[in-house]
C-alpha cells in the first residue's frame, strides 16, 4: 500500500467462536454458551457457530441453578459468557467444574434489556419478541441478546446462518446430572476418558461427522415423550429389515461432507472453493438417499425424506463454475472453469500466446545459444529469468542482461522476456482478481440458500444415527422395546451393552429386572464383591436410556415405562478443589437425588453410607430406604449394599424386594455365577475377593482370624432383631465419648482457670489421667 497500511481488527477468535476445521474435532460440537441468571430464573442460549445450531431455554422451576448446571455438564461448552454480577459466584465455580469451559464474565450492559431486544430485532429482522416465542422469557432474551452482541463484537460479521432459534423445555428430555452421566460411562470411560468402553463406543457406527455429533447429543438427551421415542424406534425397525438399503445408505453417506460446518463457513464468509466442491459432491448424492428413503415405511423416515433437498440449482452452479480440484487459497486464481465467464475467458486467451512463448523459451534458447544447462525460472522478486551455469558463461549472448549472481550460476533477463512477462503478469493479476470476484458472487449466491442447506444438514445426521442404531441392533441382537407411560420396568434377559462385549465367548449372564411403583419399587441387591451387582444396576439404567434415545436394547423382551430422570450415586470420589471430602460428595449427591426425584424417576444407588462409620452409614442407608419407599413418593430404586442388616427391611417396609447374586463356594474359593436371584445374601466374601486381587496370604490369614473374632462379637449386638431403636443405642455405645470420657469432660468444664494455680492444675491433670486409665 502507499503510505500507512490500513489496520483493523477483523475478527476476535475465542474458544467458543473457532470455526477453522483444523482447530475443531470432527465429531464434537464447539459450543459458546450465554447465561443470564437472577434470583428468579435463568435463561441460557447455546450456539455452535461452526454448524449454525442455536438453542436455548429458560428455567424458572425450583432448583433452577442445578438444572442449569446439568444442562451445561451435558453440553460441555468451550466458552461461557455470563453476567458480571455473578463473578466469584458459586455457579461460576460449578460451571468450570462440570465443563472445563473458559468462563468469560462480560460487562453488565451486554445484558441490558433494551440492548438485548435491539440485538434480537436486528439479527432476526423482526419487530416483536413474540414471533420467536421469547415474549414471556425475559432471562432468555438477555442471554440471547448478550450472545448476539458478543458475536457481533468478535466476529464482525452478520452470521446469517444462526437463523433458527430452537427454544426447548428442559423437562422435555430425560435429565441427567453430571455424576449419572459419568457413572454410566455414556460417552467416555471414567478412568481413561476414552470413547471405546463407553455406550457411545458401542453405538457409534455413523458414517458422517455430523452423525457422530448427533448421536452424542441423542445419548446426552434421551427423549421422554412416547410419540417421539416410538417414531425413532419404528424408523430403526424399518431400517433393520432392509440390510441392502442400509448398505446403499452407508455408501451414499460416506460421500457426504460435513454439511453443517460447510454451511457455517459459507455464512461466515470463510468457505473456499474446495468447500464448494465438497458441498456439490455431498448434494449430488442426495437424490439417491431420497429414493432409498421413499421405499421405507416409517413416519420419521418419511419426514426426513421431505426435509432433504438435493438443491440441484446449487450443484449445477458449482459444477459449471468451479474447477474439480481447486487450490486452497481463493485469491490466487485457478478456481473458475473455462466457459463460465466470457470476460475471464477472453483475458485468459489474451495471455495464452505469451505464456506459450515463455514455456517454449527454455528449449528455443538452448537451441539458439548451444547452452545445454540453460533454464528458465520464476521468482517473486525478479519475475522470469534465464539461468546459466558457470561453465557456459563464455557462451552467454550479448543481449542477456545480468540480474543476479549465485554460487554456481548467473541469472539473466532479456528485454523481450520482460516485455512478455509484464503483459502476462499484469493480465494474471487481473485474472486472479476477477476469479476472486466471481467466486465471492457464487459464494454469496449460495449463502442465500443457507436455510435449505441447513434443513438438509439437520436431516442427514438423524438418518445416519438411525442407520447406526439399526446396524448395531442387527449385529448385537438387540430387540425393539415396548414403551409406555406406566411406572413399571420389565426386562427379560437384559444384558449390559458394554460389559457383554468385553466378556469373551458370549459368557455374559443375562438377567431379568422387574420394578414398579408398588410392591417392588426398591430392589435391594446384596451379594459378594465382584458378583455383578453394579453391572446389573447399570445395565437396567442403560437399557432404559437406550430405549428412550430410540435404539433397540440388549434384552430378549423389554417393557419400559418412560422415565423422567435417571439418578445414580456410585463410587467414592472427592472434590477437594471445592472443599468437599469423599463423604460430603456422597451426601451432597444423595441430597440432590432425594430432593429432586419424582415417581417417574429411576434411581441407582451403589452403596450408601460407606464413607463414614459403620453405624452412621447403616442408619443413613436404613433411613434412605424408608424415605424412598414412603407411600406418597415410592420411587423406583435399585440399591446395592453390603449392609446385610438392611435385607430384613423386605418384611418391614412395603416396596422393598431383596435380590442377590448367586455364587458357588468351592472349598475356600468362590465361583461367581452372575445370576440375579430372589432373596438375600448372607456374606460378602470380601476376603476371598482380596485373595483374587493378590493380597499377600499372610495378611489374608490374619484377616480371616479377625473376621471370626468380629463375627463373634457382633452376634452379641444382633442387629437383625433390634431395629432402628437398638441401632441408635448401639451407636451411642460406640460414640466417641464413652461414660468415662464424659466424666472427664464434666470435670474439665468445672475448672475455673482464673482461680487455679499451676500446682493445682498439675494435680487436676494427674487425677484426670488416673481416671482415663
Ligand atoms: P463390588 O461389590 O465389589 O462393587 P459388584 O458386585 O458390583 O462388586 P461388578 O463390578 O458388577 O460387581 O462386576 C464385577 C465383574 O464381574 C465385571 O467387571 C464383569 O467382568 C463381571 N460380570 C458382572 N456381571 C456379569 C454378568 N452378568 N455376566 C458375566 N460377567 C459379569
Amino acid at each position: 500500500a502507499k503510505g500507512i497500511v490500513k489496520r483493523d481488527v477483523v475478527k476476535v477468535i475465542t474458544p467458543g467462536t473457532v470455526i477453522s476445521p483444523n482447530m475443531l474435532e470432527e465429531k464434537e460440537n464447539n459450543y459458546l454458551l450465554s447465561v443470564y441468571v437472577d434470583e428468579n430464573a435463568c435463561g441460557f442460549v447455546f450456539t455452535d457457530i461452526s454448524t449454525g445450531e442455536l438453542k436455548g431455554a429458560q428455567i424458572s422451576q425450583s432448583h433452577f441453578v442445578s438444572k442449569l448446571v446439568n444442562e451445561i455438564a451435558k453440553t460441555k461448552p468451550s466458552e461461557v459468557i455470563i453476567n458480571q454480577d455473578l463473578y466469584n459466584n458459586q455457579l461460576i465455580e460449578d460451571i468450570r467444574y462440570v465443563s472445563d469451559a473458559f468462563v468469560n464474565t462480560i460487562d453488565d450492559w451486554y445484558f441490558k434489556e433494551a440492548y438485548c431486544s435491539e440485538q434480537i430485532f436486528n439479527h432476526f429482522n423482526i419487530k416483536a419478541l413474540k414471533g420467536l416465542g421469547l415474549d414471556d422469557k425475559p432471562q432468555m432474551v438477555k442471554a440471547l441478546g448478550a450472545l448476539l452482541g458478543y458475536l457481533g463484537e468478535t466476529q464482525k460479521n452478520t452470521l446469517s446462518h444462526l437463523n433458527n432459534l430452537q427454544i426447548y423445555n428442559v423437562s422435555n428430555h430425560m435429565s441427567m446430572d453430571k455424576s449419572t452421566f459419568n457413572n454410566l460411562e455414556l460417552v467416555e470411560t471414567v478412568a481413561e476418558k476414552r470413547v471405546q468402553g463407553s455406550l457411545l463406543g458401542v453405538l457409534d457406527k455413523t458414517n458422517t461427522a455430523m452423525g457422530g455429533r448427533r448421536l452424542k447429543q441423542w445419548i446426552k438427551e434421551p427423549l421422554n415423550t412416547l410419540n417421539e421415542i416410538q417414531q425413532r424406534l419404528d424408523a430403526v425397525e424399518a431400517l433393520m429389515d432392509e440390510a441392502l438399503i442400509r448398505n446403499n445408505f452407508k455408501e451414499c453417506l460416506k460421500q457426504v461432507y460435513d454439511l453443517e460446518r460447510l454451511c457455517g463457513r459459507i455464512a461466515c464468509g470463510t468457505a473456499n472453493a474446495r468447500d464448494l466442491i465438497a458441498l456439490k459432491n455431498s448434494l449430488s448424492t442426495l437424490p439417491d438417499v431420497k429414493s432409498y428413503l421413499e421405499v421405507l415405511d416409517a413416519e420419521l423416515l418419511n419426514n426426513l425424506q421431505d426435509h432433504i433437498d438435493p438443491l440441484d440449482e446449487i450443484t449445477d452452479k458449482i459444477s459449471h463454475a468451479i474447477v474439480e480440484d481447486p487450490p486452497y487459497t481463493i485469491k490466487e486464481g485457478g478456481l473458475i472453469k473455462e466457459g463460465f465467464h466470457d470476460e475471464l475467458d477472453v483475458l485468459k486467451h489474451s495471455i495464452s500466446d505469451g505464456k506459450l512463448w515463455i514455456a517454449n523459451l527454455e528449449n528455443s534458447e538452448r537451441a539458439r545459444t548451444g547452452i545445454k544447462s540453460l533454464k528458465v525460472g520464476f521468482n517473486k522478486v525478479f519475475g522470469y529469468y534465464i539461468e546459466v551455469t558457470k561453465s557456459y558463461y563464455d557462451m552467454v549472448p550479448e543481449e542477456y542482461i545480468r540480474k543476479q549472481t549465485l554460487a554456481n550460476c548467473e541469472r539473466f533477463i532479456t528485454p523481450e522476456l520482460k516485455e512478455v512477462e509484464s503483459k502476462v503478469l499484469n493480465a494474471e493479476n487481473k485474472i486472479n482478481e476477477m476469479e476472486y470476484g466471481i467466486f465471492l458472487q457464487i459464494r454469496n449466491h449460495i449463502q442465500t440458500y443457507s436455510d435449505k442447506i441447513q434443513q438438509t444438514a439437520q436431516a442427514i445426521p438423524q438418518l445416519d444415527v438411525l442407520i447406526s442404531f439399526a446396524e448395531v441392533s442387527n449385529n448385537l441382537s438387540y430387540i425393539k422395546p415396548k414403551l409406555n407411560n406406566s411406572n413399571t420396568i420389565h426386562i427379560i434377559n437384559g444384558r449390559h451393552p458394554v460389559v457383554e462385549l468385553s466378556i469373551k465367548n458370549g459368557m455374559f449372564v443375562a438377567n431379568n429386572t422387574y420394578i414398579n411403583d408398588d410392591d417392588s419399587s426398591f430392589l435391594l441387591i446384596t451379594g459378594p464383591n465382584m458378583a455383578g451387582k453394579s453391572t446389573y444396576m447399570r445395565q437396567t439404567a442403560m437399557i432404559v436410556l437406550m430405549a428412550q434415545i430410540g435404539c433397540f436394547v440388549p434384552a430378549e423382551e423389554a417393557e419400559i415405562g418412560v422415565v423422567d430422570t435417571i439418578y445414580t450415586r456410585i463410587g467414592a470420589s472427592d472434590n477437594l478443589a471445592q472443599g468437599q471430602s469423599t463423604f460430603l460428595v456422597e451426601m451432597s449427591e444423595l441430597a440432590y437425588i432425594l430432593n429432586s426425584a419424582t415417581e417417574k424417576s429411576l434411581i441407582i444407588l451403589d452403596e450408601i453410607g460407606r464413607g463414614t462409620s459403620t453405624y452412621d452409614g447403616l442408619s443413613i442407608a436404613w433411613a434412605v430406604v424408608e424415605y424412598l419407599c414412603n407411600k406418597d413418593r415410592r420411587i423406583k430404586t435399585l440399591f446395592a449394599t453390603h449392609y446385610h442388616e438392611l435385607t430384613q427391611l423386605e418384611n418391614i417396609i412395603p416396596g422393598v424386594k431383596n435380590l442377590n447374586v448367586d455364587v458357588k463356594e468351592d472349598n475356600d474359593d468362590i465361583i461367581f455365577l452372575h445370576k440375579i436371584i430372589d432373596g438375600c445374601a448372607n456374606q460378602s466374601y470380601g476376603i476371598q475377593v482380596a485373595k483374587l486381587a493378590g493380597i499377600p496370604s499372610e495378611l489374608l490369614v490374619n484377616a480371616d482370624k479377625k473376621l471370626l473374632e468380629l463375627e463373634k462379637k457382633s452376634s452379641q449386638v444382633d442387629l437383625n432383631k433390634n431395629k432402628v431403636k437398638s441401632l441408635q443405642e448401639d451407636q451411642l455405645q460406640l460414640s466417641l465419648f464413652n461414660k468415662n470420657d464424659s466424666m472427664i469432660t464434666q470435670k474439665l468444664k468445672e475448672i475455673n482457670l482464673l482461680n487455679t494455680t499451676p500446682m493445682q492444675a498439675i494435680n487436676i491433670l494427674e487425677e484426670l489421667i488416673k481416671q482415663a486409665q
